[in-house]
């Protein structure tokens, strides 16, 4: 029996990401989120992304000004009785595959929807990752304070457009100008908006019960419409029910403000609530469950150069069962090696700290000198691997060259690195000598022309290539792979890892080859 301190510790712990399209308002909302969780004593303090132009030649520049710092990466703070762990996923031109992946190590989501614009295609291409472990998703439809769509009619959108069943837990009273506030359909309960507070946490003015007259004095007709609407809303929506948000097949709704810092916290009452303490994970042994006493973890992402005083590089590793301690021993599992830990990262808010101890459902930052990839699983002594933490599809692609002719062995070593950092993927026909480099975000192929620069010694450039998509291949029948191999030689190469890729010039091309060779699967994503 695992002892009762600890099993406080794992069950006390939530970890979740926000996914949005851009400029629905996952900073402004994170901004909010810590100001309630104390981690800021105004909100405001979260670094913009948002910088001009960033100097090409130097990585470390670029991270700079666009204001990417470890403290952005991963955030854990208190609220109510629990520790909530908030990881970053990089969003406007930093999206990259790390946004993908960082959704592999969360045991919830976050979907913020603009509501005056509804579902939009970033957020569809997330929640598509989501489904990969049917992650549990809460949803907050922000910025009510603008004129937004009919509420039904966003609900209707969230249901058709993501397939997941909506249950609102708060209701809009009005929008814009008129936005008056919200009720919650499981308190009974209407909370007053009150506009430029969007700095503090506000005094609450809450009117307990529906049919309360102080409602009508509150509101005057927006209360007898209110009523009238919420018949209709709870006959054409879902009831709330655990097992089915748990199953990631039913969303919880909010409705608010972040600017105005209005209904952040009834979601992160949710969130307390409802999301999942840390989950376990499948490995190639079977499944280790978080309240496992014995250390294990994963690397999701590796993030280079972040702090320019030691250059270095932090390996971001989500704790899956145990607890971290100080100066422990840990298990290297793909290189079969121990090593001695006794400077992780914890990330709570303001600076880095060494920390002391970090549970399941933590991240804990580890630092890289080149012997850790994308994938690698930390056990205390165990020689399992986790499942489950797969490279993407990339949906850009260019073709690199050298500058220098002869530097194509520092190149090819170069490209390699960065594809098991997870900073790009690299593919090389099996028919010619080109590079390929495929990213998931266009900045990837900034940030590793100015990585080969400064790391490798390398100066490479780019050159349009015909490549809509990139597939995997696997089969069973390993006669017919090979057969595969030999026709379809044009378009294959091997990826990063030497592992067999279908390179598409179109879409139409790709589902030809998939229609003509019935026995090959095309995979969009790749276990490590
Ligand atoms: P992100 O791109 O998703 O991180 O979005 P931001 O948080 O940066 O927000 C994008 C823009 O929307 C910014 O100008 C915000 O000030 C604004 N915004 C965010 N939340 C709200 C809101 O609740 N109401 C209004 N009117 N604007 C908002």
């Amino acid at each position: 029996m695992a002892n009762q301190d600890f099993l406080n510790e794992i069950n006390k712990r939530r970890t979740f990401a926000i996914i949005s399209h851009p400029d629905a308002g996952k900073t402004t909302i994170t901004e909010k989120v810590l100001l309630f969780g104390n981690a800021l004593q105004r909100a405001g303090t979260v670094k913009g992304k948002k910088s001009g132009q960033h100097a090409k030649s130097d990585w470390m520049e670029m991270e700079k000004e666009r204001g990417i710092s470890v403290t952005t990466s991963v955030m854990q703070f208190p609220y109510a009785d629990c520790l909530v762990n908030l990881l970053d996923t990089p969003g406007h031109e930093d999206f990259s595959e790390d946004t993908y992946r960082t959704l592999t190590a969360v045991d919830s989501c976050l979907m913020v929807i603009d509501a005056a614009k509804g579902v939009e295609a970033r957020t569809i291409k997330l929640m598509d990752v989501t489904r990969l472990r049917d992650t549990p998703i809460i949803t907050f439809m922000n910025k009510l304070d603008r004129d937004t769509r009919d509420p039904i009619d966003l609900l209707d959108e969230v249901e058709s457009v993501l397939n997941i069943k909506c249950a609102p837990i708060t209701w809009p009273i009005g929008m814009g100008k008129e936005f008056k506030g919200v009720y919650h359909l499981l308190r009974d309960e209407t909370i007053l908006y009150a506009t430029g507070q969007g700095h503090t946490i506000q005094e609450k003015r809450v009117i307990k019960g529906l049919d309360n007259p102080e409602l009508d004095t509150a509101i005057g007709d927006y209360a007898e419409e209110l009523r009238d609407m919420l018949e209709l809303v709870k006959g054409a929506s879902h009831d709330f029910n655990l097992d089915e948000f748990i199953a990631g097949e039913l969303t919880p709704v909010f409705f608010g403000t972040a600017m105005g810092n209005f209904g952040v916290d009834h979601m992160l009452d949710g969130l307390v609530e409802w999301a999942p303490t840390p989950q376990g994970r499948e490995t190639d042994q079977g499944k280790v469950e978080a309240k496992d006493e014995k250390f294990s973890g994963f690397v999701f992402k590796i993030q280079a150069n972040m702090d320019p005083k030691h250059r270095d590089r932090i390996a971001f590793c989500r704790i899956v069962s145990g607890k971290y301690q100080k100066g422990m021993k840990m298990h290297q599992s793909r290189i079969g090696k121990d090593v001695r830990i006794s400077d992780a990262l914890t990330f709570l808010a303001g600076d880095r700290e060494l920390l002391d101890e970090a549970y399941a459902g933590d991240i804990i930052g580890l630092h890289n000198h080149g012997s850790i990839q994308i994938g690698d699983t930390f056990t205390s002594g165990e020689k399992f691997r986790f499942a489950g933490i797969p490279n993407f599809a990339p949906e850009l692609f260019k073709r690199i060259r050298l500058r220098d002719p002869l530097k194509q062995k520092q190149l090819l070593k170069g490209l390699i690195q960065l594809s098991e950092e997870g900073a790009v993927q690299v593919f090389r026909p099996l028919q010619n000598n080109d590079l390929i480099v495929g990213a998931v975000g266009v900045l990837q192929f900034d940030v590793v022309v100015a990585r080969l620069k400064g790391e490798y010694n390398v100066d490479a450039m780019y050159e349009h290539i015909n490549v809509a998509t990139a597939r995997w291949i696997y089969g069973k029948d390993e006669r017919k792979v090979d057969e595969f191999r030999r026709k379809a030689e044009a378009n294959l190469a091997l990826d990063g890892g030497d592992n067999l890729t279908y390179i598409a010039p179109t879409m139409v091309n790709l589902s030809l080859a998939q229609e003509r060779y019935p026995d090959i699967e095309f995979h969009q994503t790749r276990e490590h």
